[in-house]
């Protein structure tokens, strides 16, 4: 489990290293003592979860005159949110197989009713972000377009082709969707696949509504926007390491800092959350791992009017987004690292970001110039320039935890987003702070996210991450030889 202080230096990302200068939030309140006074809102994490938490608390309307702190272990978006794809995507009807698959299997185990409006809740997550960038007009490289999802086997075409029936009648089954315009197209049509992603072996692809972002800049403004009301402040290098209630309120003790007095505490801890709730099922239904992503500075044949147009999803493959003027952002989901053979389970389920193990990052070097058509030569200079880690938080059935922690009386969490947080959390947490400050459960968000004590129970059911003997390394060792690995670990690039 996590410790702190972290006894480990953690790679840097893309996004961390563009964001350095003066207008980031780095080093803010580092040296300074906590707040004496009993504070409303205490949120601990300042992720993409806490800093949108702080900013809808703090809106008009909403908890007026009350305050807020967020307390950051280290840096604001040292975690997952400042090291992610920068792919601010909802899912597609390809998702229904994950959503709809029985935990026992590996899925989440919804309904599919349930499913589509998980579907639906992230298309509005994509909606909410878009308007609130424009209205703060913040400049965070924001991009809204198209994601194309690329399948390249007649098996994953196949399974497609029925999703998207199974999606269609869904929708419309659905009171709130019915006669809707669906705002996903599939095309099956194997030249036009080649043509419109550049995907050499493309066979199929899927189009609808994405968006990329630089999220270290995204959570910096949502913290500014919080604290420019007075009413809300940052407080890095803060780790908590216990909380306690006492006399009505809750008091956490922050390394090195003393205690923090709080009437209400939100967890925002996301990939760290199960070292503070040792001996609670919550420790067993969250489970940290480790992904990894690349800058790639692209050559000339996909630079300037020939760049990309869309974001990317590939079979078997990586996700993508591209920058404004920086390259393409790409990243490898952990269960596609595994199939690929490019890392063991026991390299996947880590709690560091320390270091990319080789299989991997080899995989990030190669993958563009040997499947996008017409890559060509990569000069010195091009190609992954930056290949770096980050702490994902898996949960038994793939959806979050969110809501009151039960028992926990003026607790609460937002975490456990399964390496897709940033298609979620903007709304998970807009919809939390009505939560808390009116106790009501807005139907809005979806109720399959929030945290129950059945949820922690079905949870027992579900597959485990990672089996004794995959932990164990003789046999990890043999993996490895198996795939040609040697398991040595590589320094992020700089
Ligand atoms: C390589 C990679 C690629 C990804 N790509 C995408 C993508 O393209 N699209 C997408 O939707 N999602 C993606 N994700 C997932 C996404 O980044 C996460 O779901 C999301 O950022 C989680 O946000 P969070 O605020 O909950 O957690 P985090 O960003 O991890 O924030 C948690 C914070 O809590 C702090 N903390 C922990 N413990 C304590 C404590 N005890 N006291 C005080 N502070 C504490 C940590 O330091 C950290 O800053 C990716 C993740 C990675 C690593």
């Amino acid at each position: 489990m996590s410790k702190w202080p972290q006894p480990f230096v953690s790679t840097v990302s893309h996004w961390q290293a563009t964001n350095r200068g003066r207008r980031s939030l780095y080093n803010h309140n580092k040296d300074a003592p906590l707040p004496t006074e009993v504070i409303d809102f205490v949120i601990v994490g300042g992720g993409i979860a806490g800093t949108t938490m702080a900013y809808h608390l703090t809106r008009p309307g909403v908890a007026d005159d009350k305050t807020v702190v967020v307390l950051e272990a280290k840096d604001l978006a040292s975690g997952a949110s400042g090291r992610n794809g920068g792919h601010c995507a909802p899912f597609s009807f390809g998702a229904l197989t994950l959503l709809t698959t029985p935990l026992e299997e590996g899925g989440a185990g919804l309904t599919i009713e349930e499913a589509i409006e998980v579907l639906d809740f992230e298309k509005r997550v994509l909606e909410e972000v878009t308007q609130t960038v424009e209205k703060e007009k913040w400049d965070v490289d924001f991009w809204k377009g198209e994601k194309v999802e690329v399948r390249i086997s007649q098996e994953g075409k196949t399974k497609m082709n029925e999703n998207y029936g199974k999606w269609i009648a869904a929708r419309e089954n659905h009171p709130g969707l019915k006669g809707t315009q669906p705002e996903w197209t599939w095309n099956e049509d194997e030249v036009e696949a080649k043509k419109a992603t550049r995907i050499h072996n493309a066979v199929a692809y899927s189009k609808g509504p994405a968006g990329s972002v630089h999220p270290h800049k995204l959570a910096t403004e949502y913290m500014k926007s919080a604290m420019a009301t007075g009413r809300a402040d940052l407080y890095s290098y803060a780790p908590v390491l216990s909380t306690k209630r006492a006399d009505g309120v809750w008091e956490l003790e922050v390394h090195e800092k003393g205690t923090i007095k709080a009437k209400e505490v939100i967890f925002c801890t996301n990939a760290h959350t199960p070292h503070l709730f040792e001996g609670s099922p919550i420790a067993d239904y969250l489970v940290p791992y480790q992904a990894q992503a690349a800058n790639i500075t692209t050559p000339l044949s996909y630079s300037g009017s020939k760049y990309l147009a869309n974001s990317y999803t590939i079979e078997d493959g990586p996700y993508l987004m591209f920058t404004p003027d920086s390259g393409i952002v790409m990243g490898l989901a952990h269960y596609n690292a595994y199939k690929q053979g490019v890392m063991t389970k026991k390299e996947i389920y880590v709690d560091h970001d320390a270091y990319v193990t080789e299989g991997i990052s080899k995989w990030l070097r190669e993958y563009c110039k040997n499947n996008f058509s017409d890559w060509g030569i990569e000069a010195p200079g091009e190609g992954a320039m930056r290949i770096w880690a980050g702490m994902l938080c898996a949960t038994k059935n793939t959806l979050p935890l969110v809501g009151e922690i039960p028992g926990k009386e003026g607790m609460y969490m937002a975490a456990g987003f399964h390496g897709h947080g940033m298609a979620r959390i903007p709304l998970v947490t807009k919809y939390l702070a009505k939560l808390i400050t009116t106790k009501e459960w807005d139907e809005g968000l979806p109720l399959t996210f929030k945290i129950t004590e059945d949820r922690f129970e079905q949870g027992k059911k579900a597959l485990p991450f990672i089996t004794e003997e995959e932990r164990d390394d003789s046999l990890a060792g043999k993996f490895k030889k198996a795939v040609g690995l040697g398991g040595k670990k590589v320094p992020c690039v700089r």
